[in-house]
């Protein structure tokens, strides 16, 4: 029974190790097909792909798309994807345009709330990927101005916070569209984690399937069982195949370490049956 792991992070965003250190960690935890899904990049796939022929494991190429429904930031993996893409290769690239646009705008906004040269000392820390939020926060730890990366992003990241700036991003349907047209399958990322009413989650699944989505994540992120029973009802009431990811960005995460999933509810459909 091969092991899989549809969603991870590597430095070409916001995760601690690089591709192949990713690759290399999840093959020794047992797992046979895991997802690189970086945030708006597939810039780590070809290391990725490498590592995982040198293990014997299968790389699923992915990404996790930024987008918004309703004034919610929602995030969207795709899966098999064709990187080299035209439609989809554009669309990530005005997605990172956005990004660095943020970046310097938060980093302005930071500056004014008393941390100079932030971008400076950020950039450092996203070496050669992409700058992300996460990137700022660590920055911000290590100034002593908070212990964790989770307190940063609640006390100066966050809507109304001082290092908050709003972001436009993609509307979700057309990422779906993107995801499709490059061959992949669009998979609605840790429904659990957005701030929504059960009603309004139910109408995400709705017009995530409606625009062409394919899979939702029943297991993801935490773990949390609980969670896994809400996105479960989701997949069965709007016939969402179902996935698994562990959303894995370091060793130091308190989230799912890699190959530690739990398995998903035996009457859903798995998103790689079909495979
Ligand atoms: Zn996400
Ligand atoms: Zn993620």
């Amino acid at each position: 029974m091969p092991e899989f792991d549809l969603h991870s992070h590597s430095t070409a965003s916001d995760g601690t190790l690089a591709p192949r250190e990713l690759v290399a960690q999840a093959a020794a935890a047992g797992i046979s097909r895991l997802a690189l899904s970086d945030h708006d990049t597939t810039q780590g796939l070809p290391e990725a792909a490498a590592a995982a022929a040198e293990h014997g494991l299968e790389l699923i190429p992915a990404v996790e798309v930024s987008t918004q429904w309703r004034g919610h930031s929602v995030h969207v993996v795709g899966v098999h994807i064709d990187p080299d893409h035209e439609g989809l290769a554009a669309a990530l690239r005005a997605l990172r345009d956005t990004r660095t646009q943020r970046a310097e705008r938060i980093a302005e906004a930071l500056e004014r709330g008393g941390f100079p040269n932030a971008l400076e000392a950020t950039r450092k820390l996203a070496g050669d990927g992409m700058i992300t939020r996460t990137h700022f926060a660590q920055h911000i730890v290590q100034s002593g101005r908070a212990k964790t990366v989770k307190a940063v992003f609640e006390r100066f990241l966050t809507p109304g916070k001082p290092g908050y700036v709003a972001t436009c991003w993609p509307e979700l349907a057309d990422a779906v569209d993107w995801i499709n047209r490059s061959g992949g399958q669009a998979i609605l990322a840790h429904p659990q984690r957005y701030k929504l009413s059960a009603t309004a989650r139910r109408e995400l699944a709705a017009h995530f399937k409606e625009a062409g989505g394919t899979g939702i994540e029943v297991v993801a992120g935490t773990g949390h069982a609980p969670d896994i029973k809400t996105n479960a009802e989701l997949a069965r009431r709007f016939g969402l195949l179902a996935s698994a990811g562990s959303d894995f960005h370091s060793n130091e995460h308190c989230w799912l370490k890699l190959g530690r999933l739990p398995a998903l509810p035996p009457d859903l459909i798995p998103i790689w049956a079909r495979w």
